[in-house]
């Protein structure tokens, strides 16, 4: 059975309003294999915009709307922070939790990312949790022991089973904004690494989840990269904001 594959835009803080619109129209006219998925973040602030011109212009079915990070709490006293359900109301399908940014800029440990995935599961809305190492952990050999660390308390918050609902972006840190993307052996190794971690606890989960491979993805390395066996498309951040390289890399998964 093939795997739902998606390729993922972050455009972190970056975009206007009339890269929305040209993306959209860009992206209504991208072919795209049966089983994947594109899913569009764009700022909190143009969620809105997004969802309505990809009405007007009834963009394609299977091009979604996703936000960069959620709160995980209902609502309330929370200044600058921004609720599942307000989301809901704007069309949002998907979630990014736990980017690496989040968890090094804004200090979010793994026990706050997986409050927000349940959250965000609780809401009928697809996290995409980011895990990876950073450069310093790579060189020391911790790469696995990283990995699981950021994994574990997420299954432990929401159970193996749920992870069915779940995306996992596999970013190593080293690789997020440089032009070093890790190899396709590489990459490949580690999501392997990750599949059987899932198995470990579940098989039929671990074989269902899409697994996405991030860092310095581009029109040049996507294909390569989306060709391995256990890499179920791209969380692509600097690439995503060029109109023609994203339809490219969109169209390269499969
Ligand atoms: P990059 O970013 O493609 O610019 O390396 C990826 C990400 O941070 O999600």
């Amino acid at each position: 059975m093939k795997r739902q594959a998606i390729v993922a835009a972050n455009w972190k803080m970056n975009g206007s309003l009339s890269l929305i619109k040209e993306m959209i129209s860009a992206l209504n006219s991208v072919k795209l294999a049966e089983n994947v998925d594109v899913v569009v973040c764009p700022p909190a602030p143009f969620l809105s915009a997004f969802a309505v011109c990809a009405q007007s212009e009834s963009l394609q079915a299977n091009i979604h709307l996703g936000a960069q990070n959620v709160s995980e709490h209902k609502s309330g006293a929370y200044t600058g922070e921004i609720s599942t359900d307000m989301l809901n109301e704007v069309s949002v399908n998907y979630v990014i939790v736990g980017h690496s940014e989040r968890r090094s800029v804004y200090k979010e440990t793994s026990t706050q990312v997986a409050h927000k995935v349940k959250a965000t599961l609780n809401a009928g809305l697809t996290p995409i949790l980011c895990i990876g190492e950073s450069e310093d952990e790579r060189t020391a050999e911790q790469t696995e022991t990283v990995l699981a660390s950021q994994l574990q308390p997420v299954i432990d918050e929401i159970g193996i089973d749920k992870f069915i609902d779940v995306v996992i972006a596999y970013e190593p840190v080293w690789a997020i904004g440089t032009g070093k993307t890790a190899s396709p052996e590489m990459a490949q190794a580690t999501h392997l690494f990750i599949r059987q971690f899932l198995a470990n606890a579940n098989q039929i989960v671990a074989d269902k989840v899409p697994l996405l491979y991030g860092g310095s993805v581009n029109a040049a390395n996507c294909e390569e990269l989306f060709a391995q066996t256990d890499i179920d498309g791209g969380l692509i951040g600097g690439a995503s904001l060029k109109v023609d390289e994203f339809k490219i890399i969109c169209s390269s998964a499969k």
